[in-house]
């Protein structure tokens, strides 16, 4: 039995994804102590409860401390069993962290996989939709996986709602990821909006595109039918080898030019960091590379997410993850 204590490194829940997740793939049970120490409200949320049981369901577990506020875990996974599921978080806990959870070990399945998941799908603190669709879903086809994602409805804080269909194939040509350059780079906006006026969108957009120059080609607005109001902008940055996608979300109380604002900032920062690969998507890519065929990226300096990450991913496989330092970058190695 693999022993983690969650208190060490971030502390916060993806510790326990990862473990889920590397635990099925690799049939190694695992016992998770002092569950989310480092948050305010320590022990498994109802967010939480919900991957460990889409892991429990489709690797038909023995599983012990799945309650709310738990704060210790036991995991034995049977196996792995493809087949047709439906997840829900409740409210707007997010759909993308099931995602995140049930994914790899689906793809090492012998058979494809329907998955439907019911929860946020632009929520703060989590992958938005659009991160999945058009960063992190096709630098796994670029590792030979074969996944589809799309979104029936759209589901934002605090209602929720959204639905996340998955089909999932068994990922049989493990590809190295490579991603070492931003070059070429060009810019496009999306601001969402559901049962709030679309002005609310236009002057988001209009910031954007005074803040990057861009035409009205590159901008989009889109109004949802969502179970409530909602409101996310996302910049998106088209490079050669990556689109990266920064989010920010409408508030009560916000206005929408300083909703633009956090975005705009996030995104001059990713331009002005010139390294193809965001903090996100630096913590979110060595789960599938570590089960994959490895690689390399250039990053900013790994977050506490990314730390957390590859000492997880340390417990349960030989993989050799290095980081370091690299011409005012940081490069990390993934080699299998
Ligand atoms: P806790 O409540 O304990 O903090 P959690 O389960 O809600 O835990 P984290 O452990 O903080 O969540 O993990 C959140 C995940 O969502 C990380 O993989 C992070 O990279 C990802 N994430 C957060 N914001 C974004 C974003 N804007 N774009 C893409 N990914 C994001």
């Amino acid at each position: 039995m693999i022993e983690i204590d969650g208190s060490e490194g971030e502390g916060g829940g993806q510790v326990l994804r990862t473990s889920l997740a590397l635990s099925i793939v690799t049939g190694k049970p695992f016992r998770l102590f002092n569950i989310r120490a480092g948050r305010k409200s320590p022990g498994l949320k109802k967010q939480h409860l919900a991957c460990v049981r889409a892991a429990k369901q489709i690797s038909n577990a023995e599983v012990r401390g799945d309650a709310i506020e738990s704060q210790d875990l036991t995991f034995t996974p049977e196996g792995i069993y493809p087949g047709q599921y439906r997840f829900s978080v409740g409210s707007a806990g997010s759909a993308a962290l099931v995602y995140q959870t049930v994914l790899t070990p689906l793809m090492h399945a012998d058979a494809p996989s329907f998955v439907m998941i019911e929860g946020g799908t632009h929520a703060a603190w989590a992958p938005p939709f659009d991160f999945l669709q058009h960063t992190f879903t096709p630098l796994l086809e670029r590792m030979g996986a074969k996944t589809t994602l799309t979104a029936e409805r759209l589901g934002f804080y605090p209602a929720g709602g959204g639905l996340l269909h998955a089909r999932i194939q068994p990922w049989t040509e493990h590809r190295p990821l490579e991603i070492l350059e931003l070059m070429s780079t060009s810019l496009s906006a999306t601001a969402y909006i559901s049962k709030l006026p679309a002005e609310v969108a236009q002057r988001e957009l209009r910031k954007v595109k005074q803040a990057f120059v861009l035409d009205d080609d590159a901008l989009n607005t889109v109004e949802v039918r969502s179970l409530g109001p909602g409101n996310a902008l996302c910049i998106y940055c088209h490079s050669a080898q990556v689109t990266e996608v920064v989010t920010a979300f409408g508030k009560r109380g916000v206005r929408a030019e300083d909703v633009a604002k956090a975005a705009i900032k996030e995104m001059l920062a990713y331009l002005e960091a010139g390294v193809p690969v965001g903090q996100h998507l630096a913590d979110q890519l060595l789960l599938p590379m570590t089960l994959g065929a490895g690689g390399t990226f250039r990053t900013l300096e790994p977050t506490g997410h990314t730390r957390t990450n590859i000492e997880t991913i340390r417990r349960f496989s030989p993989v050799e993850i290095t980081a370091a330092e690299d011409d005012g970058a940081w490069k990390i190695l993934v080699e299998v």
